[in-house]
């Protein structure tokens, strides 16, 4: 470790007690996608008040950044702000039911740190380009019965926070991503480096429009809605054995009645859906079946049906750890294990990260410190050494050997790195969601 490595180190070590304060603000104050607007006032705050920077705020809402440096490359740290609904996780919030359990508070404090021992004058003029400090809204996608709301009030047209911020431009003058998270497969070490495959999903939102009647005096005149339901349910869970394991097609659904009473046939359901698969081709041909499951069983009870599809997140592109990442891990090799990411290794569940690697080259690493399950009830933070200071470190020792020495590093990580889908090819997809996108999408091809 070089002095200025240790001046890093030491930066974080001198502030634990700060950071850890820090942390644990935000972990007992969850709130919802593009409403964190406290969680991003304290972010804010730190940003100003302890390392001098200035933030660009209401990015997306509730989205904050800061840049240290104005030259290129550019590169981006990531922490996400909002919780998830987790009623039952003892620090969820009693009014609205949000938590941290998916721990994007220990992120935060992985960029709070980083951002405090890289604004230190002598470590900032070590950086050849710039340091981009970027808490990001709503990783944790919004269902399409809410976006709608949120669509109407002109706040955000997008499920997740990164896809908005991509289509509005807020990512076009950075060249790459540094993202971090809690554990998301199962590693026994504390860090996790490179990228594994997430799967991609869509969003569906079915309405059936039945026929409301008495369900004891004349149910013969009634078309219910719940029964189309139940029958497109079964005739997807038979339709499971024609769906491959190896593309990890997951299906979510939230049912929701009406105002129905119990002695009215249930006349008007609407299904909240997301299907997920490992890649584009496998989404779009389980999408096409659940779609035809939907349409035949209101078919069968003569409903109405309607079903409009919409953007969801792209799966991840898979990543080796690149060369500042896995050095920087080994300089805290006395502190924390590490391992690189296996590409056998799939992660089924979606993460909005996977449009950003669709657009720029993604260093990505993921850390222990925490118990239980992601999104759970039994969640908890057990070492924050590890949940909170060492990702800091590692975060900011990877940013500083990517963007040190005439940013060789960095230079070699964009120059290697051919985007999936130009800034104009994803407005472009975006926009065929935005068209309606109803049944029978167009396939999208990627390379
Ligand atoms: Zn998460």
């Amino acid at each position: 470790m070089n002095s200025i490595e240790q001046r890093i180190c030491s930066c974080i070590d001198a502030h634990a007690s700060e950071l850890t304060a820090f942390a644990h603000d935000i972990y007992t104050h969850a709130e919802t996608g593009y409403a964190e607007h406290r969680t991003a006032r304290q972010v804010v705050d730190w940003l100003k008040n302890r390392c001098g920077l200035a933030p660009e705020t209401g990015l997306a809402q509730t989205g904050v950044r800061a840049s240290l440096g104005t030259s290129r490359p550019s590169i981006c740290l990531i922490g996400e702000l909002d919780g998830i609904r987790c009623p039952e996780h003892p620090f969820a919030v009693p009014e609205t039911g949000m938590s941290h359990a998916c721990g994007h508070h220990m992120q935060l404090a992985a960029l709070a740190g980083a951002a405090l021992a890289l604004s230190d004058p002598l470590v900032a003029e070590q950086l050849d380009g710039s340091a981009v400090f970027f808490a990001v809204p709503c990783e944790e996608h919004v269902p399409m019965n809410r976006l709608n709301q949120l669509r109407q009030k002109g706040i955000a047209s997008c499920c997740g926070g990164k896809p908005e911020l991509l289509l509005r431009g807020a990512f076009d003058d950075i060249d790459a991503a540094v993202t971090t998270h809690a554990h998301m497969v199962p590693c026994d070490k504390d860090f996790l480096l490179g990228s594994n495959s997430t799967s991609g999903f869509l969003s569906k939102l079915i309405h059936i429009k039945g026929r409301a009647s008495h369900t004891a005096i004349a149910p013969e005149k009634g078309v219910n809605a719940l029964d189309v339901v139940t029958l497109a349910r079964s005739a997807i869970g038979m339709l499971r054995s024609t769906l491959r394991d190896a593309d990890c097609v997951r299906i979510g659904e939230v049912v929701r009645m009406g105002n129905s009473a119990i002695n009215v046939v249930p006349h008007e359901v609407t299904v909240d859906l997301q299907v997920r698969a490992k890649t584009w081709e496998a989404l779009l041909d389980a999408d096409k079946k659940i779609d035809r499951a939907y349409r035949a069983a209101a078919y069968a009870f003569g409903a109405e049906i309607t079903i409009t599809d919409d953007m969801g997140y792209l799966p991840t592109i898979p990543a080796h750890p690149c060369q500042a990442l896995c050095e920087a891990a080994a300089l805290l090799s006395d502190r924390a294990t590490s391992e690189p990411v296996s590409f056998a290794v799939h992660n089924a569940a979606s993460t909005d990260v996977g449009d950003l690697s669709h657009r720029m080259p993604v260093v990505n690493f993921t850390f222990s410190g925490f118990s239980g399950t992601l999104h759970g009830a039994d969640f908890r933070i057990t070492n924050e050494e590890k949940a909170y200071l060492l990702p800091a470190k590692l975060a900011a020792l990877t940013m500083y050997r990517l963007l040190r020495d005439n940013a060789a590093q960095a230079q070699q990580l964009i120059a290697t790195y051919q985007p999936p889908m130009s800034a104009e090819a994803y407005r472009e997809y975006a926009k065929k969601f935005e068209a309606g996108f109803v049944g029978e999408p167009s396939p999208f091809v990627f390379r």
